[in-house]
């Protein structure tokens, strides 16, 4: 995976790896670790879209059909849901004010989930739980 635009901070770039470069073998796993992560960071991110994986074209063929249950989805689109905009009318669709987003999918072994693309650079500080 080639970063195509320098960063310039390196930071940012470096944390976006770190994710591009995670598996994860479980829903749970990745649910494990990315409440961490959000609470780490001060950032809450909401899923915006999935695909369970029973509606994947290859859910009956091993080896996914043996971990339906424990990958749950094929595709799973997180937002950050920038709490300043839960303050203001609700528009339709939903315009996110921030950028940020992950997007976690089957990997091509079709065994476990990957993060695919993600785009970490928030437009806003960091929300603060106090
Ligand atoms: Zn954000």
């Amino acid at each position: 995976m080639e970063l195509l635009e320098p960063q310039p901070s390196p930071a940012a770039g470096k944390e976006e790896q770190e994710l591009l470069e995670r598996a994860f073998f479980s829903w749970a796993e990745f649910s494990r670790f990315f409440d961490k992560w959000c609470q780490q960071r001060l950032v809450v991110f909401s899923v915006k879209s999935s695909t369970h994986v029973a509606r994947s074209p290859w859910a009956s063929a091993p080896p996914l059909y043996r971990l339906i249950h424990v990958l749950k989805y094929s595709y799973v689109l997180l937002v950050c849901k920038d709490m300043r905009a839960a303050n203001q009318p609700a528009a339709w669709p939903p315009q996110p004010s921030c950028p940020a987003f992950i997007t976690l999918k089957l990997s091509p072994l079709r065994d476990r989930l990957v993060v695919s693309e993600c785009q970490l650079t928030h437009s806003h500080p960091a929300c603060t739980r106090e």
